[in-house]
């Protein structure tokens, strides 16, 4: 990190602050100039607070040079990860495609909307048994009995499967149920959660909170390999903006970026970035030309009446056509679905 000092400062405070970083374990390199002097602080500054320097009245200015995230940093593992999921593989050369209904509703419409996915070319089935609805009066899912429909189905048309943990105490069952435990853009940050999953030995789908900076979510990404677990799948779903014709904006750009600083999988989730689904097969389509491993795709064969979602959702007319141009967009990115 760099430290930049007050124009004018008291010389007991400049010794105090380099006592305190040399206790911390710092190496200092000082520039003194005529106006300003700068220590160059070389260390492991992972876990150290920074802010906490300006509790000094010495400091002016304190900037970090190397990133927080380790495990999930591209510097310190180079070649992209790819996860494999019962044979599907996330991530290298791959554009993976979930897809299936915001929330499992009936066993008939399960398989109705599996099949149709499956026939399409997607290889994970998603289906919510856990809904974090903004009110209690929606519908909130089947629960345990959600997650067992979902396996028998997705056993039935051999598709890995992906739903939504909420809290802790349902681990177990996902574990036993599920391929990928997805974690919604609302629990982004429930560290108890992050750490729990860090124990265990599933791959998890971390989804962006629609709040969260890209540094936030890498942050949660590494809560979860800090534990032990390295099969984080990070998902980009939209972030609020003072845009109101989305339900979110798909910040497009964390493809490039989350690429250039971390070497795990990235996917996009364009049903919850456009709340219409008139819109999700433009952004589909973007996102694999942005270099994006994937898609996540809410997909529903009578969506106007779908428990949730149902603006969102694709018919599988339109499922299957997204599929089609997703293909041709695949192999121009020198990649294959
Ligand atoms: C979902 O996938 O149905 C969902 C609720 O997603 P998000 O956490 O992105 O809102
Ligand atoms: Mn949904």
């Amino acid at each position: 990190m760099i430290v930049k000092l007050k124009r004018s400062v008291n010389k007991e405070d400049v010794v105090a602050l380099k006592e305190h970083l040399t206790s911390k374990g710092f190496e200092i390199h000082e520039s003194l100039g005529h106006t300003y002097s700068i220590f160059g602080v070389v260390g492991d500054t992972a876990g150290f607070d920074l802010r906490s320097l300006y509790a000094f009245p010495c400091v002016d200015n304190v900037i970090r040079v190397q990133e927080p995230f380790k495990k999930v940093n591209r510097k310190l593992k180079s070649e992209d990860t790819v996860i494999d999921v019962n044979g599907v593989k996330i991530g290298g050369d791959k554009v993976v495609v979930m897809g299936g209904p915001c929330s499992i509703e009936s066993r008939e419409q399960l398989d109705i909307i599996a099949k149709a996915v499956k026939e399409s070319g997607a290889t994970i089935l998603r289906g919510g048994a856990f809904k974090p609805r903004t009110s209690p009066y929606s519908y909130q899912g089947m629960g345990v009995e959600g997650l067992q429909l979902l396996k028998e189905i997705g056993n039935k048309y051999g598709m890995p499967v992906i739903s939504e943990l909420m809290s802790n105490e349902f681990i177990p069952e996902f574990c036993e149920y599920v391929d990928i435990i997805q974690i919604g853009a609302r629990n982004m940050q429930n560290f108890a959660l992050l750490k729990e999953l860090g124990k265990i030995d599933k791959p998890i789908l971390l989804k962006r909170g629609f709040s969260n900076t890209i540094e936030e979510w890498l942050m949660s990404a590494e809560y979860i390999m800090a534990g032990g677990n390295d099969k984080v799948i990070l998902c980009e779903r939209g972030i609020r903006t003072f845009e109101p014709y989305t339900r979110n904006t798909l910040d497009i750009s964390t493809v490039p970026i989350v690429k250039k600083l971390s070497h795990l999988p990235v996917i996009i989730d364009p049903s919850h970035a456009a709340g219409k689904w008139d819109l999700v097969e433009s952004l589909s389509l973007a996102s694999i030309a942005a270099g994006a491993d994937g898609l996540i795709i809410e997909v529903h064969h009578e969506p106007e009446n779908a428990m949730s979602d149902g603006a969102q959702s694709l018919k599988p007319k339109k499922f299957k056509e997204l599929m089609r141009k997703s293909t041709i967009i695949a192999e121009a990115m020198n990649k294959t679905v």
